[in-house]
């Protein structure tokens, strides 16, 4: 681990000094957005009947793509997050955009802090948020900026723990692409695992609200986060959400989240049966010897690539010949399908290779 980073994962603050989460999965569930106090309060109230709800969310400022759309009740919604404290005891969250947001959280007293996701992508709004949070023992949860790059979740971390904010979890909300698919957001699981790798201390999260966009997904995304090993969920739950005024179609009813958490299989981190260590060991050998084969057969293919690298040198031959790449791609993906392998796996597999392959008779 980058030594910059060693310090940050040995100081951030175990999850039990700022929370209670004795049941795994939990959660943080609640409105997209606060809408009226009845709202708020009803949809809170029927959250209590579930032990595995921690925390009540709801946005106060809403970030929308578009304008003219609900954009948030703003400060009131905070008195009305003071009223689900006082009468559920839940520890309340919202998302805070910039250091006003921050001043008037704590001025009313919001337990946990949230930065959005159209916030991370921005290091001067994060950094304004760090300023504004100096000197302040408040946990903050960071989503993941909205386009797939590291880098940014890593700073924003980086930049809270620099204010001296070591109550810290991440939070994977998914990320925004370009192309039509059935989620709202691409989970690409890689990134918040390689963020879990550099920092294995930090708690992660996983918004399954915001990657589905859609109801029907909730449930096989938040089980996949934990056959991951991600030990929380937060989950929009609204008392009506069919009316809801931001984010409808990816609300649940408190008695649906309750139904939804009570088929969720949580999956044990720590391998305690003798047995299944001994097989799981087995298994990880031949992994690993396999891994081992593809490491050498990479760098096998590598030499006859700087041998074909030297001759089209040598006779004046481009390097690219899009032909031979095309009826390579086609010829490997028939291959692998005829085997079981996923054909956008083993093209990008692939695409990887050849970019290598190219660079290499540069
Ligand atoms: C939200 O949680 O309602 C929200 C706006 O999320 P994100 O920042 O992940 O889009
Ligand atoms: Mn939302």
């Amino acid at each position: 681990m980058a030594e910059k980073l060693k310090k940050l994962n040995e100081d951030i603050s175990e999850i039990s000094t700022w929370l209670e989460s004795d049941k795994i999965p939990w959660v943080i569930a609640g409105p997209c957005s606060a809408e009226s106090e009845e709202q708020v309060l009803a949809t809170a109230r029927a959250l209590k009947k579930s032990a595995q709800v921690k925390v009540f969310r709801a946005g106060v400022w809403k970030p929308r793509t578009r304008p003219n759309t609900f954009e948030g009740v703003g400060k009131i919604g905070l008195e009305w997050l003071r009223q689900v404290k006082a009468e559920t005891h839940f520890l309340t969250t919202t998302e805070v955009a910039n250091a006003h947001h921050v001043e008037l959280c704590l001025d009313n007293d919001v337990d946990i802090l949230w930065i959005g996701a159209r916030t991370t992508v921005n290091p001067f709004l994060v950094q304004e948020i760090a300023d504004a949070l100096k000197g302040v023992d408040v946990p903050v949860l960071v989503k993941n900026p909205i386009n797939a790059e590291l880098g940014l979740w890593l700073g924003a971390i980086e930049r809270l723990y620099h204010a001296g904010i070591t109550k810290l979890a991440a939070i994977h909300r998914g990320f925004s692409t370009y192309m039509e698919m059935e989620y709202r957001n691409r989970p690409d699981w890689q990134i918040p695992i390689e963020l879990k790798r550099l920092i294995p201390s930090l708690p992660l999260i996983c918004d399954p609200s915001h990657i589905a966009g859609n109801r029907a997904y909730i449930e096989p995304i938040s089980q996949t986060a934990l056959d991951i090993g991600i030990k929380a969920l937060m989950i929009e739950t609204h008392i009506d959400p069919d009316r809801a005024l931001s984010d409808a179609k990816q609300q649940i009813t408190p008695d649906a989240l309750i139904g939804l958490l009570d088929r969720l299989r949580a999956r044990d981190t720590a391998i305690t049966d003798k047995h299944v260590k001994g097989k799981i060991a087995h298994l990880r050998g031949q992994i690993s010897h396999v891994d081992s084969q593809i490491i050498r057969d990479l760098a096998e293919r590598m030499r006859w690539v700087e041998d074909i690298g030297k001759l089209k040198q040598q006779h004046g031959i481009a390097v690219l010949q899009i032909n031979r790449w095309e009826n390579l791609l086609d010829d490997h993906m028939a291959k692998a399908q005829q085997l079981g392998l996923e054909d956008e796996f083993v093209k990008a597999v692939f695409e990887l290779i050849h970019a290598q392959a190219v660079k290499r008779q540069l």
